[in-house]
């Protein structure tokens, strides 16, 4: 089942402030008001990492913070998406520096999509998701020829080739 128009239809973000001033985070509340209303286009702000495709990340990470940030991702199930809100989450911002700031969130796991500003705004932020949806589609596109070809490999009793696996599914991620 081709499941990439659907997750993208409705895409799961979860926010995770690292350790910011919460500018950021007012952003992203604005962009659930009425006046941007990002719910319309079937984004949900949820709070289970376990249900989650987006993980938004603002402000920078710090010493208290980076295990939380670590684990959530790692609850988030594949594929996944990183954002980093803010020029905190993207370096450390006002931040670096300070005894108790680690630096950016791409110190710890993966980042997809970086949102520039201090604080974002919210056109900055759906720019940012929308961003984020393609490489998403990307992503479930080739993690399913991946389940694909292995499941015919299994069928036709060769042995798992991964080497061809990551051939095939090379056109898919570029
Ligand atoms: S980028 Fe600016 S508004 Fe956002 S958390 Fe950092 S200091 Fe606050």
């Amino acid at each position: 089942m081709n499941l990439a128009p659907y997750r993208k239809k409705s895409p799961w973000i979860l926010h995770y402030n690292a350790g910011g001033c919460n500018g950021c985070d007012i952003e992203i509340l604005a962009c659930l008001s009425p006046k941007y209303d990002i719910e319309r286009f079937g984004m949900i702000n949820t709070g289970n990492p376990k249900q989650s495709d987006i993980l938004l990340v603002t402000g920078p990470v710090t010493k208290r913070s980076r295990e939380r940030l670590v684990e959530i991702y790692a609850q988030m199930p594949e594929p996944k998406v990183v954002i980093s809100c803010g020029a905190c989450a993207s370096t450390g911002g006002v931040f670096r520096g300070m005894y108790n700031c680690e630096g950016g969130v791409d110190q710890f796991i993966p980042v997809d999509v970086y949102v520039c500003g201090c604080g974002t705004r919210p056109e900055q932020i759906i720019d940012g998701v929308v961003q984020a949806l393609a490489i998403l589609e990307k992503k479930t596109k080739g993690l399913e020829e991946s389940v694909k070809l292995k499941k015919e490999a299994v069928k036709e009793g060769h042995q798992l080739n991964r080497r061809h696996i990551a051939d095939e599914i090379k056109p898919v991620l570029t």
